[in-house]
């Protein structure tokens, strides 16, 4: 693949990293700690914002994150020359192939070596053409037997890759980000757009989709199946292509012309109810609807067609068929759903004195040069002892020293506490000094178990107590790894609806806690909400992007957002006292 003079970009380099990361892994022993050194060399060059001509050329490779010595000089190596000492010397060492090979359980490096020797054969697909040809059985050490197995092993994975797990969000993001930047890359296309559960801010993503515009499509195929990370193509067509990449995303390119563009990004984006839906309507003429000035291009593409059929454009967030091609028919789906623009201060941020990796100034200095007008400092509350919870005396400390970086900064620092929910309903501080905060976050830590009863009990109680508290991470759910917690979910918004109380949006990816369909049941109760960041450190203060995603799944309009008020409205409607 790699010709001697010829320089490598980022992506050829990251194919180049994943090959050798592959390679190490085969070889087993010590050879697999670094082997995941490579794995995330690739990943981080695949994924940088930089010139990697620039970073090689100013030596400054090491000081990118999870870049050592070792991987920085194959790295130069591949970018100047095209080659790698430590890859040459690895593909001696194997068959050709042997990377796809040897995913197939149950197929050992010796079998692969002498499989290519007698067949020629590199890749699953000639192996299974080979195994149902017969022509396994007749080879040394093989047998009918053993063809038999390798063909019911070869349909079990691929049954298997059918079900296979999830992406989180931010994970899907941060591999379907260098594709996008990879397919603009390609000749005639014009625009790229990331579509499918990615774009609706779905929880997890199983397949992470693309819509490519160019005057021609095939070419635009023919470019992505280059792309260096891709170890399988699932299906090819003309216009489309379906692959595994090697860390087991999989995505599905759809490449069109401009004209086609507006419906393929619409049939792309919307879940399958949705989509069946619309098809199912017929244009209709006559009804007028305005198209939102807030919309980006492609958006504003969509829009016609929506038009077209009489209604409102929908957001993509709401495309789930949950009654919003009936409220867009009807004129009445909420055209001020809650942006990331919208949002006026980070709430729930944890710093250096619980489990925070950041001091209080460096989290102020990251809201600031976010825009942020305000951040509310909300460490964790003694109860909580495994992440170090605030005790009373350094939460003197904490206070004198957010005075004195306020000294320092534009943002308004907020001083708040995640206080526990303890297992009787009581929230942890004595009041005394709850009603000194100026904003408390309320979040159940441990005892998740308890019976549905106790559990509705025990959240209720903290509800009623009368400071006002922001309900954190409601149901506890960690995705993919927790399910939420038992209790009658229904009840317990009927008493905060009358309580002085509001409820958390979670931005952090793994909890993104409460769900849409309890927002949406918060909302008929005229809840308000708080998209919070949960941030341990300066970088999760990004997770208020999917934060604000989640609550846009919950059709959530900005004016029921808190934190998308001024600092001085925000204060009086969080303050603990009335
Ligand atoms: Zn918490
Ligand atoms: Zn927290």
């Amino acid at each position: 693949m790699a010709t001697k003079t010829k320089r490598l970009d980022k992506f050829a380099v990251a194919a180049a990293l994943q090959e050798i990361a592959a390679l190490l892994e085969l070889k087993g022993g010590t050879d697999r700690f670094k082997s995941h050194a490579y794995q995330t060399g690739a990943r981080v060059i695949a994924a940088m914002r930089e010139d990697l001509g620039d970073v090689v050329g100013a030596k400054s490779l090491t000081s990118m994150r999870g870049i050592g010595n070792a991987l920085a000089s194959q790295i130069e190596q591949l970018h100047l020359t095209g080659e790698s000492s430590v890859l040459r010397g690895l593909r001696k060492d194997f068959p050709p192939g042997i990377v796809e090979l040897s995913s197939v359980p149950g197929l050992s490096i010796k079998k692969i070596q002498m499989l290519h020797e007698a067949l020629g054969i590199s890749t699953v697909a000639q192996l299974k053409a080979a195994a149902e040809a017969g022509r396994i059985s007749e080879l040394k050490g093989f047998g009918p037997k053993s063809e038999q197995r390798l063909l019911d092993t070869l349909s079990e994975q691929r049954r298997s890759e059918k079900r296979e797990r999830r992406l989180h969000i931010h994970h899907a993001e941060r591999v379907a980000e260098p594709i996008r930047d990879y397919l603009r890359l390609g000749k005639g296309v014009s625009e790229v757009e990331i579509a499918g559960s990615l774009r609706r801010r779905k929880e997890t993503v199983g397949v992470i989709r693309l819509v490519v515009v160019a005057k021609k499509p095939s070419a635009v195929v023919k470019h992505f199946l280059n792309f260096p990370l891709i170890i399988q193509v699932v299906s090819q067509s003309e216009r489309s292509c379906d692959v595994v990449l090697a860390e087991g995303a999989k995505v599905s390119v759809t490449a069109v012309t401009p004209e086609d563009f507006p419906l393929a990004l619409i049939t792309e984006t919307g879940s399958p109810s949705h989509v069946a839906k619309l098809l199912k309507l017929k244009t209709r003429r006559g009804k007028k609807t305005k198209t939102p000035t807030t919309l980006s291009p492609s958006e504003v593409k969509e829009a016609v067609i929506y038009k077209r059929l009489g209604m409102q454009f929908i957001p993509a967030e709401l495309r789930e068929d949950q009654g919003e091609i009936e409220a867009a028919l009807a004129g009445k789906l909420p055209e001020d759903l809650i942006t990331s623009g919208d949002i006026q201060g980070m709430v729930h941020c944890h710093t250096t004195y619980s489990d925070g990796k950041h001091s209080v100034e460096a989290m102020a200095m990251a809201a600031e040069a976010l825009g942020m007008k305000y951040i509310t400092i909300t460490d964790h509350s003694p109860t909580a002892f495994y992440a170090g919870g605030v005790t009373l005396d350094q939460l003197q400390r904490q206070w004198d020293e957010i005075a004195a970086v306020q000294e320092k900064v534009k943002v308004r620092l907020l001083r708040g506490t995640e206080s526990d929910i303890v297992a009787d309903g009581h929230l942890d501080y004595p009041d005394r000094i709850l009603e000194q905060f100026d904003v408390i976050v309320a979040s159940i830590h441990s005892r998740y178990k308890m019976d549905s009863e106790k559990m509705t009990k025990r959240i209720v109680t903290a509800m009623r107590q009368p400071v006002f508290k922001i309900w954190g991470h409601a149901l506890g759910r960690l995705i993919e790894r927790r399910p939420p917690f038992e209790c009658d979910v229904e009840k317990i918004l009927d008493v905060i609806a009358e309580s002085r109380a509001a409820i958390e949006i979670n931005g952090d990816p793994f909890r993104l806690d409460m769900e849409p369909r309890w927002i949406r049941e918060a909302r008929k109760r005229k809840i308000k909400f708080v998209i919070s960041v949960d941030a341990h450190s300066a970088g999760a203060l990004n997770n208020v992007v999917y934060g604000v995603g989640i609550a846009r799944r919950g059709w959530v309009r900005k004016g029921e957002v808190l934190n998308a008020l001024s600092t001085k409205a925000f204060q009086k409607a969080v303050r603990p006292t009335a």
